[in-house]
């Protein structure tokens, strides 16, 4: 795999998850030589997809994001990936205290807030207007429980339209500072939920079009065993027991398994390694993914995002539960991937690895095997006929999620909202090294991992150009 690979590069960059191909994409844009080395054989990290016999095809992550996305593609990438971006009209919710469907858009929030739920219009707006004014720079003093306590006293219904769908999509909790639930729940509010039309495949095709034609140098299946540091500075990278020179890294890995595994405990300040040892990884997910044989439908109405729970009221620590009360269910109809006729489902949980991890071999299978069972059974309220149509079915595990990622834990999005401070932190550490993936709520998600590598892109491009790495750049 390493092959014709040069002796020296500029950057290189380990991962090619979203934030480590965009960050690799704009620093070759800018005139860098860029190496992407990626352990798995396939590009995208989560952002990737798996095909089964009979011609099906799964999106892991690919459920919902915000309209900035369009504009992030459109900068950073090209309009080619921006014009696929479309939304998802059909959101609905459906749980013991109700059931509706929404645009998940500002307008039609305020209306549901007020006429569905009777909270005053000026009530509705200050909350809008706050949660949209809040800055990832701000100061945390706020958790996200306050803040709702805040503006709706007592009111468990309203905490759990706003906090259902947020927690399910990244694991953030009432106890979380409340600017990260505010930035992430107005990006959605602006204009709704977006997807890319044509899939993940499509997608991670014409990224790595767009990666080759502005001369990153991409290399799948080769693991990166070390980042070598001499010093304090960045010297180089070891992959597949090679010694690659390079003036930077910017490591899309996991922020834990980049500070402890790939560089190691030497060249650090105590008070540092202390900071970073207290990040708390985020949860885990489980997901099933059912494809129906070619020309079964499922019907429309059915929803495009389908957030269900069976548990009486909000609860993060029943979200997680290995007993399943909350699924997320996203549904692919053949406008999905135009040109095929097929549909298919993927229910996501949120999960804990360690429900997972301590199994033996045939508790394992057996888990796996009640999770598609009890995941058939929750979905037939919504798809009756959904056994008799399947084609495929299969379940991921927080194993699986580790195994493909290398993510510790197999977080689905990296680190605690704590992970941000530490990960900006790498190059005052050490010369030349930088992060770039999913740490915290406001950095991690689809969209929030490409702003994060234009930012960390633009933080390398300014190093190479001065030689200091302590210089900084705009969120975009
Ligand atoms: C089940 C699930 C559902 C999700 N749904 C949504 C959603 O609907 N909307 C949304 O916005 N987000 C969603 N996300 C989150 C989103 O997919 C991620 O936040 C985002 O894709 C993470 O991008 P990243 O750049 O941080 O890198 P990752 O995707 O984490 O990729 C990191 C990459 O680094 C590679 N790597 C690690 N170590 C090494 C090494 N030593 N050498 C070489 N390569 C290495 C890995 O193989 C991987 O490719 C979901 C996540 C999960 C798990």
């Amino acid at each position: 795999m390493l092959a014709d690979i040069h002796n020296q590069y500029d950057v290189v960059v380990v991962g090619s998850g979203l934030a480590g191909m965009t960050a690799a994409n704009t620093l070759a844009r800018a005139g860098h030589s860029v190496l992407l080395l990626e352990h798995h054989t396939k590009l995208g990290g989560l952002a990737t997809w798996f095909r089964r016999p009979g011609g099906h095809i799964f999106d892991v992550s690919l459920h919902g994001f915000p309209v900035g996305m369009i504009k992030s593609c459109r900068r950073y990438w090209c309009g080619e990936l921006a014009d696929m971006i479309v939304q998802l009209l059909h959101i609905r919710f459906d749980n013991p205290t109700f059931s509706l469907e929404t645009t998940f858009d500002r307008r039609d929030f305020t209306e549901l807030l007020t006429n569905r739920f009777q909270v005053p219009e000026a009530t509705v707006k200050e909350f809008f207007d706050t949660t949209r004014s809040m800055q990832f720079t701000d100061e945390q003093t706020m958790t996200t429980g306050e803040l709702f306590e805040r503006f709706f006293p007592g009111r468990d219904d309203v905490v759990r339209l706003l906090m259902e769908p947020i927690t399910y999509a990244n694991g953030s909790t009432l106890e979380d500072p409340a600017l990260s639930y505010g930035i992430v729940f107005s990006n959605f509010m602006s204009k709704g939920v977006y997807t890319f039309q044509g899939g993940t495949d499509r997608l991670i095709k014409i990224m790595a079009g767009v990666m080759k034609h502005n001369g990153v140098d991409v290399r799948t299946g080769c693991n990166v065993e070390k980042i070598h540091v001499e010093g304090r500075r960045v010297e180089g990278v070891i992959a597949a027991g090679r010694f690659i020179k390079t003036r930077s890294v910017v490591s899309n890995a996991n922020l834990k398994g980049t500070i402890f595994n790939l560089v190691g405990r030497q060249p650090w300040d105590s008070d540092f390694l202390d900071e970073a040892r207290a990040v708390r990884l985020n949860n885990s997910s489980t997901q099933v993914y059912m494809a129906l044989r070619e020309g079964e439908q499922i019907d429309e109405r059915t929803g495009d995002l389908l957030f269900s729970s069976t548990a009486p009221a909000f609860c993060t620590e029943m979200l997680l539960g290995r007993n399943v009360t909350s699924r997320t269910y996203s549904f692919y109809y053949p406008r999905t991937r135009p040109g095929q006729n097929r549909c298919a489902v993927v229910a996501s949980t949120n999960a804990n690895y360690s429900d997972w991890a301590d199994l033996g071999k045939e508790d394992y299978a057996a888990g796996k095997q009640d999770l598609i069972e009890t995941t058939l059974a929750a979905i037939t309220k919504y798809v009756p006929d959904v056994r008799e149509k399947l084609d495929w079915v299969e379940a991921a595990t927080p194993l699986t999620f580790e195994r493909y990622t290398k993510h510790l834990c197999g977080a689905s999005f990296g680190t605690k909202f704590e992970g941000l401070a530490v990960s900006r932190a790498l190059p005052e550490q050490i010369t030349g090294l930088y992060h770039a993936g999913s740490v915290g709520i406001i950095m991690s998600g689809w969209l929030g991992a490409v702003n994060y590598g234009v930012i960390v892109a633009n933080n390398v491009d300014a190093f190479l150009m001065t030689g200091n790495s302590q210089t900084t750049a705009e969120n975009p």
